[in-house]
């Protein structure tokens, strides 16, 4: 696992710890086995691509795709979504036609449909949250109707931890003519992910954010979608037949993977999704509920503390985000870096949720099923002295 070299790391929202297998794999493929894939005639080129290969469909079966094609290499949850929007979504809206994200976006799943509204003339709406930080379903069920293409949402908020019935948004999308988007970067470390159940459209998960390396991600989307999706980048790999005027491409998944790809990092991915699959998952689910129950009662009796979302431990997964009186959350967060305790501070590229929560910024702290009990009493001592200090 990474040596965080003491330090008391709370931090698995922006990046998760990597596994000994996942580590070995990535020094094995640069150490004896750093070759390209998909290109080379020699044995060793062919054992590496099927090795590539194998992983897409490892993680077509993890996500119950219901086939290898339909699962692309991203650079990441951004860049997966980036494609969706500018490969899918931009040739087809209309002046007229309407986009629908919610404020509980990460700004990846924001601003990119910000810019594909402005340069096809469709409309953004943006619904909210109910008092909990729960999307509001009512308000969705009102704001889609002919005009709605795209329903792009997280399926658990990096703020507030509140989960988002996606299964139920896809039928209600799936009623008019629209599409789901599901952010996934949040769910990958904690929750099951049924893309066949849930009737997602797309979606995207970032390695880095479940025990994986960084620089890989996934784009799932179902066959039909990506047929219909155009690339968004050109160049070797991808192409069947050039001429110095024209090219075909190939067929999926290789169409939208254009260039060497991250090949460390899909071998590195496939053993960090053997790693999550080899665990007992119903035991992780209570171990971490045990964990958020402990935080957030600890937290509540610290001076001060105001967590946002639901306090009831079962309605959020992974994430807490809180302030303590006044004080900005960057002061807090150096006293407990100070204290060997790692936390995100800031507005957490969710910079409307700030708004709506009223705050400019929070410290959040995120765990993983690696985390006990004993982390988070750190935790929550440090925040205790933090206050102290800063009063
Ligand atoms: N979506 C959510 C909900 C996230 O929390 C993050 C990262 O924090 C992203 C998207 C972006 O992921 P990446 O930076 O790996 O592309």
């Amino acid at each position: 696992m990474t040596d965080y070299q003491g330090l008391t790391y709370l931090d698995n929202a922006a990046t998760t710890p990597m596994p000994e297998e996942v580590l070995a794999v990535i020094d094995e493929y640069y150490r004896f086995n750093k070759v390209n894939v998909h290109r080379g005639i020699y044995q060793l080129a062919g054992r590496v691509t099927s090795a590539y290969e194998a992983v897409r469909e490892q993680i077509a079966q993890w996500l119950h795709a219901p086939k290898p094609e339909s699962v692309v290499f991203t650079s990441g949850t951004t860049d997966a979504l980036n494609q969706v929007a500018f490969g899918y979504a931009q040739p087809r809206l209309h002046p007229g036609d309407e986009i629908i994200v919610s404020v509980l976006e990460h700004h990846s799943n924001l601003v990119p449909w910000q810019r594909v509204a402005a340069q096809t003339g469709a409309r953004l709406r943006m619904v909210g949250m109910d008092s909990q930080g729960n999307l509001d379903y009512a308000q969705l069920a009102e704001l889609i109707n002919t005009h709605t293409k795209v329903v792009a949402l997280t399926m658990v908020s990096n703020v507030l931890g509140t989960v988002v019935d996606v299964a139920k948004v896809a039928q209600l999308v799936h009623q008019y003519d629209g599409i789901l988007v599901v952010d996934a970067a949040q769910a990958a470390a904690h929750l099951p992910i049924d893309v066949t159940a849930m009737d997602a459209d797309f979606l995207s998960f970032s390695g880095h954010k479940m025990f994986g390396p960084t620089g890989i991600g996934v784009l799932y989307g179902k066959l039909a979608r990506l047929e219909e999706m155009e690339p968004v980048r050109f160049g070797g790999e991808m192409v069947d037949l050039v001429t110095p005027t024209s090219a075909t491409f190939q067929p999926l998944p290789i169409r939208l993977e254009a260039g060497t790809p991250n090949v460390a990092g899909v071998l590195g991915l496939g053993a960090a999704v053997k790693y999550l699959e080899k665990q007992d998952f119903a035991a992780i689910q209570k171990h971490e509920a045990r964990l958020m129950q402990f935080l957030l009662t600890e937290l509540q009796e610290v001076p001060e503390v105001k967590i946002y979302g639901p306090l009831d431990y079962q309605q959020r997964v992974g994430v807490v985000s809180f302030n303590v009186g006044k004080h900005h959350a960057h002061d807090v967060a150096t006293i407990l870096d100070a204290s060997g305790v790692a936390v995100r501070a800031g507005h957490l590229c969710a910079e409307p949720l700030m708004q709506a929560l009223n705050v400019s910024s929070v410290m959040r702290a995120s765990f993983t099923f690696e985390n006990q009990v004993a982390d988070l009493q750190r935790l929550v001592d440090a925040v205790e002295q933090g206050g102290r200090i800063l009063s």
